[in-house]
């Protein structure tokens, strides 16, 4: 056997030994197993000649959280029944910063989940470059089909046990999947009434009180600006592209507009209830349309169908539709392994996750083997929390950058990801941004780490 091979078997058996030990760690916890193993499996070559990073026990403790705090969150609904959820705040890493990632609430929402997100928000806060540690947190409540007084119920009892364990120094909560800007201000308005102070705590605040212009567009805006800067480097353009979005929230909503106003055409979007196709590509009156639809009437995807005379309406997910990119956008495992040969073989060229984790292992290695070329999530959909830490940075000086600087800044700090990908997955032509974003995340939080000692 040469050398170099029997390093790479070395390798495979430390990551195989590894990954035994999380598994049995971590039990029932499939999503939170599977983070680990995307990360590990690009992080162990890196390592294989850098002892210290083993000496030092960096990946082990790098896949333990910090700290999970699980909660009652009891409340009362209009009818006068009282109801309980549970709540969680996962304190991923606060290697880099404060505990920094979004609140979800959704009836799926579990401790797996929560891990998930919080283990990849650490690297992805890394890749910003700004000072931020990775959290997640959120509760199995359905925001759907209640009134907003009941949502203001939940948020106001969520909060009455969170808040001790938060702080704008601390841990920085924001936004994520039904967890808007109502619920923000619902939280923060308790926060405020219960601490009596006025602070940066959490981030997607309203303009009145502290928000950021330009965190509603970021995560949306930023995935594409990210797939542009793939296609470029691989002396391609996004221009004249025809895209296929899931999703019809935040996210993929403000993909489609930055994808309109790049000259991209997208050509789908989607909700749990199927999706939307549009041939001639949505026009950013349609995609107004579907954000106040999806927004403030809460309603269904497949409304959009009945308005206008050139959108249909499928069950299902917009996977098999031709076009050139893909930006999944919804949620986690939306795009599983057929699926993905579908677009491989229908010309996909690129796709962006702007979602967190929306292909399926099965799926990024077939993407991985054909080719084609992918922007893992802790990259691509990186916008949003880096302009949440400006917000946090506008905050601690009390002050408020306007709209064209701020864009500016995201446009500068996807670039900056971008080139940092490439930094570490440069391949030949083609460069590998799965690795190249997992090593790059890691490097300054497995340093800080290092500097700590055993902490
Ligand atoms: P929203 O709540 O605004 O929208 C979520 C969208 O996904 C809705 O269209 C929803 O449809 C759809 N969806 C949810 N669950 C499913 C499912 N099981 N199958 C099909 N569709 C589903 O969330 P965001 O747009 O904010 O977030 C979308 C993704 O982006 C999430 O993975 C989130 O973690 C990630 N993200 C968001 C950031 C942000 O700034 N908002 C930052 C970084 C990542 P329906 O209305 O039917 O539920």
């Amino acid at each position: 056997m040469s050398k170099a091979h029997e390093s790479d078997a070395k390798t495979k058996e430390y990551l195989e030994r590894y990954m035994e030990g999380v598994q049995k760690r971590n039990p029932g916890e499939p999503e939170f197993v599977q983070a680990v193993y995307e990360v590990a499996s690009s992080i162990f070559p890196y390592i294989a000649d850098k002892p210290m990073y083993h000496e030092m026990q960096i990946l082990e403790r790098m896949a333990e959280p910090e700290r999970v705090i699980s909660f009652r969150v009891p409340w009362t609904d209009d009818k006068g029944n009282i109801r309980t959820n549970r709540g969680w705040r996962v304190q991923f890493n606060s290697a880099i910063g404060p505990y920094k990632g979004g609140i979800r609430f959704h009836p799926s929402v579990n401790q797996s989940i929560l891990k998930f997100l919080g283990f990849e928000q650490t690297f992805k806060n890394s890749l910003t470059g700004l000072p931020m540690g990775g959290g997640k947190g959120g509760a199995n409540f359905n925001p759907k089909g209640k009134s907003d007084n009941e949502v203001m119920r939940f948020c106001q009892s969520f909060v009455t046990e969170l808040y001790r364990h938060i702080g704008a120094d601390t841990d920085v909560p924001a936004g994520d999947i039904g967890v808007g800007g109502r619920e923000i201000g619902f939280m923060f308005g308790q926060y405020k009434r219960i601490t009596n102070e006025f602070v940066g705590v959490l981030t997607g605040k309203g303009m009145e009180f502290g928000g950021s212009k330009m965190r509603t567009e970021a995560t949306g805006y930023g995935a594409v600006f990210f797939l542009r800067n793939m296609l470029a480097q691989h002396k391609d353009a996004i221009d004249g592209k025809k895209v296929l979005i899931s999703g019809s929230g935040n996210v993929a909503t403000h993909a489609a507009e930055k994808c309109l106003q790049l000259g991209a055409t997208p050509i789908t979007l989607s909700d749990s209830g199927g999706f939307v196709h549009c041939a001639d590509g949505f026009t950013q009156e349609q995609v107004d349309w579907i954000k106040e639809l999806k927004g403030a009437r809460r309603g269904r995807i497949s409304e959009a169908a009945d308005e206008f005379n050139n959108v249909t309406f499928h069950e299902g997910r917009p996977w098999g539709i031709e076009a050139d990119c893909a930006i999944p956008s919804a949620t986690q495992n939306e795009v599983n392994a057929e699926e993905a040969a579908v677009m491989i073989k229908n010309g996909v060229m690129a796709v962006a996750e702007a979602a967190n984790m929306p292909c399926e292992q099965g799926a990024v290695d077939s993407f991985m083997e054909a080719g084609t070329l992918f922007g893992p999530a802790k990259a691509v959909n990186a916008g949003g929390v880096g302009v949440s830490g400006l917000e946090m940075s506008q905050n601690s000086a009390r002050i408020s950058w306007d709209e064209d600087h701020l864009r500016k800044l995201l446009e500068d700090m996807m670039r900056d990801i971008h080139d940092s990908c490439v930094q570490y997955g440069g391949d030949g032509d083609k460069v590998n941004y799965l690795q190249g974003s997992n090593i790059a995340g890691f490097v300054k939080v497995a340093d800080a780490m290092l500097s700590y000692g055993h902490v």
